[in-house]
């Protein structure tokens, strides 16, 4: 008798339409990926010195991953007491959906955001409320909606700041105004705090319902070592600790590197200070031709919105020249690009192979 799915899986997974992510059609070139917001720039020296000198391998790393949740306690200015770390924020994420969501639990998001956050909580059987942004250019937080929203079955709030992929920044008075107004978990995600020269992790220290997420793999360039993690309540923290997986899942050699990147800091926030510098050359240049929008950005990308009704189409012929950029297909964003930070010369590529369409769009 064939198995039947519905005897063996958890009722509220949906199947995964693929595993097979299609490469886009690039004509041969070599791929420039402008479409994950990785760094350009590699690893720090440290960083590259740690990962050839490192011999260890054949030992499981430390129990409690205590010299790198040191490091980034030190780096936040928090006790390593209040850090859980992961394979990369998403795994961070996971940990926090795992000690506190029951199915039917309800989970308030804001979309256009982070689109892991609504596959990860409804994987966990959450019922995933979306309580929109305002429309562009602005992309506000509203407030008083997510407030409204808030009810006895609603477990966490979740606000990505600034946000992927609008690229703004909320302010201050407008997460603590949410903090102030419910009981529930409060999650600021971080991930591009460097580059927004913003960062709340005193909203975590100061309020015992409220985490703050963080990476190392934007501003350290270690999207591949997978490094994530979160400054936590106090009070929470035997909770927490018992669902994050064991080592919370860091390899020996990611935990090496992302000790050395931390004490690297000057160089990485040189490079960090260059992508910023590069970020508003870019939608300079982007803004100078007739009919394109590069809204402005906290992050190390650029959210563009281009003269058509669908962007697809110039997705492709971008990746055609080689150059990777973000489609999604959210109404607000539909006729959007979103373009990573990288070098300055595949920016101006990029620039030109958009100029050269739309001029020629509207001489035709
Ligand atoms: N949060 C946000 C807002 C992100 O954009 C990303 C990565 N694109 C992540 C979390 C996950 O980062 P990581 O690579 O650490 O899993």
């Amino acid at each position: 008798m064939p198995l039947s799915p519905d005897r063996v899986i958890r009722p509220h997974i949906e199947p995964s339409e693929s595993y097979d992510h299609a490469e886009p059609d690039t004509n041969g070139h070599e791929p420039v990926r402008l479409d994950w917001n990785e760094s350009p720039f590699g690893l720090s020296p440290r960083a590259t010195g740690a990962l050839h000198t490192f011999d260890t391998g054949h030992r499981y790393p430390a129990m409690d991953q205590a010299p790198l949740r040191h490091a980034l306690g030190e780096y936040l200015g928090v006790s390593p007491d209040r850090i859980i770390a992961g394979a990369g924020l998403d795994d961070v994420i996971n940990t926090l959906a795992m000690t506190i969501i029951n199915p039917g639990d309800e989970v308030i998001i804001h979309e256009p955001t982070f689109g892991v956050y609504r596959s990860l909580f409804s994987l966990h059987g959450a019922n995933v409320v979306n309580v929109p942004l305002g429309p562009p250019p602005d992309f506000r937080l509203l407030v008083d909606d997510i407030i409204a929203a808030v009810n006895d079955r609603t477990r966490l709030v979740l606000i990505c700041n600034p946000n992927n992929p609008t690229g703004n920044l909320f302010s201050r008075e407008d997460l603590v105004r949410i903090i102030e107004s419910v009981s529930c978990m409060v999650a600021i995600d971080e991930a591009y705090a460097e580059f927004s020269g913003a960062s709340h992790t005193e909203l975590a220290l100061k309020y015992d319902h409220v985490v703050t997420l963080r990476t190392l793999s934007k501003f350290a360039g270690l999207a591949g070592f997978r490094v994530g993690y979160g400054v936590f309540p106090t009070a929470l923290m035997p909770w927490f600790r018992r669902s994050a997986p064991a080592f919370f899942n860091i390899s020996a050699p990611s935990a090496a590197v992302a000790i050395a990147s931390l004490g690297d800091l000057n160089h990485l926030r040189v490079n960090a200070e260059r992508i910023i510098v590069e970020r508003e050359r870019l939608i300079r240049l982007l803004n100078e031709i007739p009919g394109v929008l590069a809204y402005p950005s906290a992050t190390n990308f650029v959210l563009v919105s281009l003269p058509v009704d669908d962007a697809s189409p110039i997705v492709a012929l971008l990746a055609r020249h080689g150059l990777l950029v973000r489609h999604f297909s959210h109404p607000h964003l539909v006729s959007c690009i979103r373009i990573s930070i990288g070098l300055p010369a595949h920016h101006d590529m990029l620039v030109d192979t958009i100029r050269h369409q739309f001029e020629s769009a509207a001489q035709g």
